[in-house]
């Protein structure tokens, strides 16, 4: 579950609404134990929120604390000066005005006099009040989680005041779940427990080192002692922690470095890793540090995201049309393509925003509204010139973990009223591959309802042809991209002629796109294509722009 999501000037709103309706209203950041302000659109961050009930470190069972991890609200009674407090935590996620994301909570505390049996409740369990949490991890004696947390805020801020900034380092070992399969949990443990051993010379008065999750360590050390070569030294040190000529244990770290002191420890880490991650992506060395070209990508995936469902309500996603024409060049229809639209009108392609909407699970969502869109586009043809246009959605592989396509789609015809015939669905040769069996069937009930289902991309992946004896489908859409970086033009063109050929003998359409110039068309015509889309005839242009284009086509 996600929580709600309120940038600043939203939280100040909502703080001012509903204080009236409780006796204390706060904004708390649980995980370190701080109050956060609101005001003027700018934070302030204040130490002990417990000390309302003036207990002297982070309450045992704080509500706010489990509400905030576990994403849900929770309650708890709280006893000081005669009086009980009850609060209720309403976990949110507070944006500010640079991205970050603060995961924190909103507190409504009511308070009464305790009555006689309230008393004697709480005095029955003050001993357990005042308990310390439990701060190391058991297996290594390094910091815990929490521990970490704790004791890293504490030492970010001793620094801060002698103007020395700290570094956050995340060190992760990969594929460590492969060697627990491999030579089991005990050698595992083992492994944990000296790489634990390298780490503990930082766990000091001056430095702290933790074991945060299974295979992931933490340090933070103030920058003017921390010596990179030492570093890089004891992560190679870890390579030979196994002696194993089959698998070779690799550790890497991701350095941030604490300039902005106030966000929260936890994010300081998720920056560390994210560092370390794109690294690793990039097969770039086992040390990486956190700079502004991640924190710009991140900001740009946290606007994308977070702006996600106001940005399909005011219209900024949508859609883009390409025309699909016949060897003759008359117009057939065309694919819809999903395009963001900024507010100064500028156009975003879907690289930018569909592997982040993919990312965060919300891709489902953008495929239901261009469908959408392209039905109202139908409907609004209607009974006008274009009226025989077909309208080709994608279809992502996401989709079908998210929603029940079939259902989506066919609701979608039910109650818009339109020719089921002319909405044409792309889908991607590794959507299919991905569940042949299941994908099998669905294509099937899509057909029998009536929809045209195109095989998109084909000859992109390395299954193709294996693919086609198991499904059946009515169009192969061919990437004419696959040929293009080609060394032998005459061997290539062959391929293209022979998948042609063998689509007719299965009973499907051929459609290339990607065609660019008059040669490419004239040389598709003659293999027997059936129909092409590609800049050469025209690009992906706004609805006006299409029928503007299509309009002495048809
Ligand atoms: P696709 O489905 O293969 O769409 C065709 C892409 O090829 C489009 O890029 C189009 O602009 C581009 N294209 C068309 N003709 C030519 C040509 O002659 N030369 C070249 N070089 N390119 C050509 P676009 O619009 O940037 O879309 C890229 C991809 O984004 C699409 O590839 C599709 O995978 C994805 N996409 C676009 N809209 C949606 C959507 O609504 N949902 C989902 N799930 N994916 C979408
Ligand atoms: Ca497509
Ligand atoms: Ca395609």
């Amino acid at each position: 579950m996600k929580n709600f999501e309120y940038n600043i000037k939203e939280m100040q709103q909502f703080l001012q609404m509903t204080s009236g309706l409780y006796d204390i209203v706060r904004l708390v950041d649980p995980l370190e134990c701080r109050e956060i302000s609101v005001s003027d659109g700018e934070l302030h961050f204040l130490e002990g929120c417990y000390n309302v009930w003036s207990s002297d470190q982070r309450c045992r069972k704080c509500s706010s604390y489990k509400a905030c991890v576990s994403h849900r609200r929770s309650e708890k009674q709280e006893y000081f000066a005669d009086k009980v407090f009850h609060i209720l935590s309403n976990p949110v996620e507070l944006i500010t005005d640079d991205g970050t994301s603060i995961s924190c909570v909103v507190e409504f505390i009511t308070s009464h006099e305790a009555t006689e049996h309230e008393r004697q409740t709480v005095n029955d369990r003050a001993s357990e009040v005042h308990e310390s949490a439990l701060l190391l991890d058991p297996l290594t004696g390094l910091l815990n989680w929490d521990g970490f947390h704790q004791r890293a805020r504490q030492l970010i801020r001793r620094y801060q005041q002698e103007n020395e900034t700290c570094l956050v380092i995340a060190i992760d070992i990969m594929d460590f779940k492969l060697v627990n399969n491999l030579f089991g949990r005990k050698k595992g443990n083992e492994i944990l427990l000296k790489i634990a051993e390298v780490l503990k010379p930082y766990d000091s008065k001056n430095a702290i080192a933790g074991r945060l999750q299974a295979d992931r360590f933490g340090l933070c050390i103030p920058k003017h002692s921390f010596i990179e070569e030492s570093l890089l030294v004891e992560l190679e040190a870890v390579q030979h922690l196994l002696d194993d000529g089959t698998f070779r244990l690799i550790a890497t770290a991701g350095i941030y470095e604490a300039t902005d002191p106030e966000i929260p420890v936890s994010t300081m880490f998720d920056r560390a890793v994210m560092a370390m991650t794109t690294h690793r992506e990039q097969k770039k060395g086992l040390i990486a540090w956190f700079d502004q070209s991640l924190l710009s990508d991140l900001v740009y995936q946290q606007k994308i995201t977070s702006g996600f469902e106001r940005m399909i309500t005011e219209g900024n996603y949508q859609i883009f049309l390409q025309p699909q024409v016949e060897p003759s060049g008359r117009v057939i229809g065309a694919e819809a393509l999903a395009r963001l639209i900024e507010p100064d009108g500028t156009v975003i392609l879907p690289f930018r925003f569909i592997p982040i909407l993919e990312k965060a699970g919300l891709i489902a969502k953008l495929d239901q509204h261009v469908w959408s869109l392209a039905a109202q586009q139908l409907l609004a043809w209607k009974g006008t010139p274009f009226e025989n246009l077909h309208i080709s959605v994608n279809i992502s592989a996401l989709d079908f973990y998210f929603i029940d396509v079939v259902q989506t789609l066919i609701s979608l015809v039910e109650s818009t009223g339109i020719d089921r015939t002319k909405l044409k669905l792309e889908i991607t040769e590794s959507a299919v591959m991905a569940d042949v069996e299941k994908q099998i069937m669905r294509v099937k009930d899509l057909r029998s309802y009536g929809f045209t289902v195109e095989i998109d991309d084909f000859g992109a992946g390395y299954s193709s042809l294996a693919m086609l004896k198991d499904i059946e489908a009515d169009v192969l859409k061919i990437d004419m991209a696959f040929l293009r970086e080609t060394r032998n033009i005459d061997r290539s063109h062959y391929v293209l002629k022979s998948i042609i050929d063998m689509a007719k003998s299965l009973h499907m359409q051929t459609i290339t796109e990607g065609v660019e110039t008059a040669e490419q068309a004239k040389m598709l015509a003659e293999m027997g294509c059936d129909m092409f889309q590609g800049f050469y005839f025209a690009k992906p242009m706004p609805l006006s722009e299409f029928e503007a284009y299509a309009a002495d086509k048809l």
